[in-house]
């Protein structure tokens, strides 16, 4: 286990923005994560959080060592059950399934996130959502929950409140696998064509709503390209903010506030946020009004 005292978010979000993590955990196993006294937050790759530029008290843990590892469960016919670690990189598992001859994943090609980020957001693309393939969570005291018992929607995996996701059971096939590359290849040129992956930002800040598209909206609201300090609503899609170099966590939320407080002032929509915003914020600027 590794303890890091007031380590910053910055150095390990996506943003590159974030205050010190009071009390920073790196777990390698189940047994060290039971073994501390109080886990206040959880953190998988930081794809997809704002903390703020005072950071988090307490004790903030991410998942190591045999939490990232992935083994084959059972096999029947094409399909096969793998038991994936909360804490292992998407694109590491999309390695290894390939190295195995598996498909059945592409909805995780180009989510930089971990397992545990993916079920807790019910990750998806084009390609599909994980709730489509996920049989079973497992938490940190040996619980077990079924796919049927969460509630998962879009952008939302319905996990209980502070529950751990130490390990998945994801449904995986041999078949039609080349044609789910061909598919993979495709999205991912188009993304590359349509969203700043060179520029740091933890993707879409909001989720579509339905019928319409969170960049759609921003767009017409004349933001894109709207700056505030380091941080931008980007030029080139919508829904991302980006950090153009030297943004604070309160530049990003001032970006994501104008978005909203413009989006509802313009068009009556209230969007819902699809980054997850930790930690304590200024009274009117988090959370985000009824
Ligand atoms: C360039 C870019 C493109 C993106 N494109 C997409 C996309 O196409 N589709 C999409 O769905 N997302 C996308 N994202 C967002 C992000 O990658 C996903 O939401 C991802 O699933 C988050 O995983 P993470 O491990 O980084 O989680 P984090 O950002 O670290 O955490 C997100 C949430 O998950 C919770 N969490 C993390 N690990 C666990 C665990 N083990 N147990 C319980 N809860 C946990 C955290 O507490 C937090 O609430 C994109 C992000 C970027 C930067």
């Amino acid at each position: 286990m590794r303890v890091l005292l007031n380590e910053p978010l910055a150095k390990h979000g996506f943003w590159r923005v974030g205050g010190p993590l009071e009390r920073f955990v790196i777990a390698e196993s189940v047994e060290e994560l039971r073994a501390l006294p109080a886990i206040d937050h959880v953190i998988g790759n930081g794809s997809n959080l704002l903390v703020p530029d005072a950071g988090l008290r307490g004790t903030t843990v991410r998942l190591g060592g045999a939490l990232r590892d992935v083994m084959v469960l059972a096999e029947s016919g094409d399909e096969v059950t793998l038991r994936v670690g909360g804490g292992l990189l998407n694109a590491v598992l999309l390695q290894r399934m390939e190295k195995l001859g598996l498909g059945g994943l592409g909805c995780l090609a180009g989510v930089p996130g971990t397992m545990g980020g993916a079920v807790a957001m019910n990750a998806g693309t084009a390609l599909g959502e994980i709730a489509a393939c996920l049989l079973a969570v497992h938490g940190l005291h040996g619980e077990r929950l079924s796919r049927a018992d969460l509630p998962m929607r879009y952008r939302e995996g319905g996990l209980p409140e502070g529950f751990v996701v130490v390990a998945a059971d994801l449904r995986c096939t041999r078949a039609g696998v080349g044609e789910e590359r061909a598919k993979i290849a495709e999205h991912l040129l188009r993304r590359k064509a349509t969203q700043p992956l060179d520029l740091p930002s933890c993707g879409s800040v909001f989720r579509n709503p339905p019928g319409d598209y969170a960049g759609r909206l921003i767009e017409s609201c004349g933001l894109k390209g709207w700056r505030h300090g380091g941080a931008s609503i980007s030029d080139k899609h919508g829904n991302f903010i980006v950090n153009l170099g030297g943004a604070t966590a309160a530049d990003v939320m001032t970006c994501i506030r104008t978005a909203w407080d413009t989006v509802r002032r313009e068009h009556g929509v209230h969007l819902i946020p699809e980054v997850h915003v930790l930690g304590e914020w200024p009274e009117g600027v988090w959370p985000l009004p009824e």
